[in-house]
């Protein structure tokens, strides 16, 4: 394994899931956040984690134990990329904050370290020029609740180095993940360019009054043998997303039917505050 060090930077919801699934698999771990005060509110996240890793994978105490003495916290940037092989960025999906991060990143990081972000809708070709290592950069994307959802998107640009991508094909492998590799720059990865459309056909048909949603969701499940169907997924995912994605559709496109979308989602769903699982209700009740 050409990685050993391992840094994560931004400790938020997807963060603090990666650099504890990296511990977990024996890798150094340094989590860096951009103070002391969002560090001490990750090390508490790390013991929800610990409580999943348990209940969900079986883990021991032992591994456990381990896993906290593979990571470490800082909120110097330098100090935190000191000696990493990999950086994994999963700053908020703002791309002045992530150019700011990388521009800042380039300065102090030695050259060997390979940078990975795990954007979820912005392509690594808009920050290869800020990370000053075009040819050690690309994607590494994750899924929510990784130790479970344990899939990994992995999608250079044009400039990225073959031998840099193979290795974050195994770098995702040693840490228990489905490695999924990407030939080329894809907006959505693999996952979200299948799950967008679909899950916008099922509110097109709602919309369109051809039928409810348990008939919809009745029709995917037992034609394919998939477990959930379109508008159970939209109330694990959050209604909320798929508004706000179907909303820069409508805006884009004019279109009639995605305007009266925006409209019925957010009449019937969004402003009652039936957001999906999250909130008890949303197509269906939990
Ligand atoms: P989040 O807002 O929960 O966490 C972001 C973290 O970055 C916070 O801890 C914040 O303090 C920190 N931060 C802010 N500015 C920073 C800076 N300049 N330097 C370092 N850290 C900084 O966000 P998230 O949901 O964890 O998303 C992070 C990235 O992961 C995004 O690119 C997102 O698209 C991607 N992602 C998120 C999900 C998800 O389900 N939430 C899934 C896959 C990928």
């Amino acid at each position: 394994m050409t990685f050993k060090n391992v840094t994560i930077a931004g400790s938020g919801v997807l963060g603090y899931q990666i650099a504890f699934q990296t511990a977990f698999h024996g890798f150094q771990v340094t989590v860096y956040d951009i103070n002391d005060a969002v560090l001490e509110k990750a090390k508490a996240k790390f013991s929800i984690m610990s409580d999943a890793f348990k209940k969900d994978l079986n883990a021991t105490q032992k591994q456990l134990d381990k896993t906290f003495e593979n990571l470490s916290y800082t909120s110097n940037l330098t100090e935190a990329v000191k000696d990493a092989d990999l950086l994994i960025e999963a700053v908020p999906e703002n791309p002045k904050i992530k150019i700011e991060f990388y521009n800042m990143l380039a300065k102090v990081a030695p050259k060997k370290t390979v940078f990975a972000t795990n954007s979820s809708t912005l392509l690594p070709s808009h920050f290869a020029e800020a990370t000053g290592r075009p040819s050690k950069f690309l994607a590494l994307h994750f899924a929510n609740s990784i130790w479970i959802h344990n899939t990994a998107e992995i999608m250079g640009h044009s400039a990225t180095d073959p031998k840099v991508f193979n290795d974050v094909v195994d770098f995702a492998k040693a840490i228990g993940m489905l490695a999924l590799p990407l030939y080329k720059e894809q907006p959505g990865y693999i996952l979200n360019s299948l799950l967008v459309p679909l899950l916008s056909a099922a509110t097109s048909l709602l919309v369109s009054e051809v039928s409810d949603p348990e008939t919809i969701d009745k029709t995917w499940m037992k034609a394919t043998g998939a477990p959930v169907g379109p508008f159970g997924i939209l109330d694990i995912v959050g209604i909320t997303t798929a508004y706000n994605i179907d909303k820069i559709a409508a805006e884009k496109t004019k279109d009639d039917l995605k305007l009266k979308t925006v409209a019925f989602l957010k009449e019937n769903y969004i402003d009652k505050n039936k957001l999906g699982v999250a909130t008890g209700e949303g197509f269906y009740k939990y």
